[in-house]
């Protein structure tokens, strides 16, 4: 490693740009952020040396100005936002500076579906029987030809988006027309390709490093709890995967990088049956992902260092031999949004008391006074366990997220509470299918906790109306079932307690 302190801009906000600054920092290089008006009062500024207002985050433009203007060496996308747009990627080289990521030649194959399977095919890598439809009659074609249920996608889709589920000739008009609707509208490209349905797969991903000399990987991750097609928890390694089966997809996403000549950390997303046991190909992230900190927590490598150091220091000193798997990692995505509907819930965080502890790491954009505007992603914190097993890794997380108080705006936490207490996810056999299939259950479950938490707050404040201090601790305790319902409320009692009672404790002092 060169001693040159590069300069860094962070185009991105939240959880994920502080997340890069503590890897900038760490090599002793400094970090650069950019912020809206939005976000002039955001977390993520305070972890940059300086920082520059933009308008937007999609401002290709400004985002330029503001490295310039900064004198940055290189610009890190992050994800969401520009991190997949290759005319950002190629702006970025053009003004002289280095894109944190792959060329803009891979970004524009990983972003046409199509061609990135072609060279899935080319590369000898399983895909599921697909074609590009120009219109409904050649959705009808592939379906006599294939069965159905198909799947319809956008070429240039993402993010879950402009996915269409056709199981009879019926349907194939209207969702054609909606499916190319949305695929102009959110992707500005309106192609279409249909895909051979798997009822229930698994969602296995493979992280890869790639560095223009080699290619390794660091394991695969299973996501397959999503809801609208959006991941929303994660973990490493795979739970059902034989050795010889992760032999098999790890060397599948080894093998497709190679061949595209792949460099920077990107990841290959098969779709796993878990009947046939077998893979197939379905996109390149050519990008840090979201859930990168599972891979991070059992192979011990620090997947944005290594971006940094491949991308301004030219190579990479790891070798596919240095990379193992220690332990299980569980990582849950925190939003704010309504456990049940989820839809979104902006709003002020008015209190915020994060886990911590064994095994334990939180990678938040948010803090106590935090917004969570309705503009953005309504992600809060990424809550991630680690333990020596997979059993463990869930008690952690549970115990966490047990800690984490968030107030004023809704939260998923005891959504994903239900998903982790759930025999089906507890046993490792969830498929992509898992919430349709469980919601009635997911939803009792989460009526329970409900529960506990209006009873829990009816006794804080009969408590601080009556001022009975050992009024808690005397509520009767019958049955054995009933004594874990108790106990679980005294605790949360006590939690609220002490909220209500810093909050009347700020309220006297301003007064
Ligand atoms: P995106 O670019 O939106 O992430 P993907 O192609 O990665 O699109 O698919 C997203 C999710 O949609 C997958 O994780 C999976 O749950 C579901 N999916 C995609 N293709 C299929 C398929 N052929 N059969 C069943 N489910 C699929
Ligand atoms: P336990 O006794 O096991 O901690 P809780 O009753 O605390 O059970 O479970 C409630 C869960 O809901 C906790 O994980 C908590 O973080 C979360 N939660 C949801 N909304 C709130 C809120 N407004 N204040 C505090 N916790 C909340
Ligand atoms: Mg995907």
């Amino acid at each position: 490693m060169s001693d040159k302190k590069y300069r860094i801009l962070i185009s991105n906000r939240g959880e994920i740009a502080i997340r890069i600054a503590r890897s900038v920092r760490e090599l002793k290089w400094i970090p650069l952020g950019v912020y809206t008006h939005l976000d002039k009062r955001s977390l993520h500024r305070k972890y940059v040396d300086e920082d520059y207002e933009i308008s937007s985050y999609l401002e290709i433009d400004e985002i330029i100005e503001a490295a310039l203007e900064l004198g940055a060496d290189a610009i890190h996308p992050g994800y969401g936002f520009l991190s997949e747009n290759p005319e950002f990627a190629k702006r970025v080289v053009k003004a002289g500076l280095v894109f944190i990521g792959p060329s803009p030649e891979t970004m524009e194959l990983a972003g046409d579906k199509a061609r990135a399977k072609e060279a899935a095919g080319n590369a000898g890598v399983p895909t599921l029987p697909w074609s590009i439809v120009e219109d409904p009659c050649d959705v009808v074609d592939f379906a006599r030809e294939h069965g159905y249920p198909v799947l319809l996608k956008a070429v240039g889709g993402g993010g879950g988006m402009g996915i269409r589920v056709i199981s009879s000739d019926s349907d194939v008009e209207s969702l054609f027309e909606q499916a190319s609707r949305e695929a102009e509208a959110a992707f500005g490209d309106s192609r279409l390709y249909v895909e051979k349905y798997l009822d229930s797969p698994k969602h296995v991903e493979v992280q890869i490093l790639g560095d223009g000399e080699r290619v390794i990987h660091l394991f695969e991750r299973d996501c397959s709890i999503q809801r609208r097609h959006q991941k929303l928890v994660e973990e490493a390694p795979a739970p059902i995967l034989s050795r010889s089966e992760r032999k098999a997809i790890t060397s599948d996403a080894v093998k497709l990088m190679e061949y595209i000549g792949y460099v920077n950390a990107g990841t290959v997303e098969f779709l796993f049956d878990p009947r046939t046991r077998r893979h197939y190909f379905i996109e390149i992230n050519a990008r840090l992902q979201v859930e990168h900190p599972v891979t991070e927590m059992v192979t011990g490598v620090d997947i944005v260092k290594q971006q940094l150091l491949i991308a301004l220091e030219g190579g990479m000193s790891l070798r596919q031999s240095d990379v193992g798997i220690n332990g299980h990692a569980v990582e849950v995505r925190v939003n704010a949004e309504n456990p049940l509907t989820m839809m979104p819930s902006p709003g002020v965080i008015e209190d915020y008391i994060e886990p911590s502890g064994p095994g334990i790491r939180v990678d938040s954009g948010v803090c106590y006074g935090s917004a969570v505007p309705s503009e953005y992603n309504p992600l809060i914190s990424k809550v991630i366990a680690w333990a020596s097993t997979r059993d463990e890794a869930l008690s952690r997380l549970k115990r966490a997220l047990s800690e984490y108080v968030i107030a004023g705006v809704e939260t998923n936490i005891l959504l994903l509470r239900s998903i982790l207490e759930h025999p089906v996810f507890q046993k490792g056999i969830h498929t992509t299918k898992f919430l349709d299939m469980y919601m009635h259950e997911i939803t009792y479950s989460m009526r329970e906790w409900e529960r506990i938490h209006a009873l829990a707050l009816a006794v804080v404040s009969l408590r601080s109306v009556n001022g009975f201090q050992s009024m808690i601790p005397r509520i009767p305790v019958s049955s054995e079932h009933g004594s874990h319902r108790f106990r679980a409320i005294r605790r949360r009692a006590w939690v609220y307690w002490s909220m209500l009672r810093s909050r009347v404790g700020r309220r006297s002092r301003t007064r």
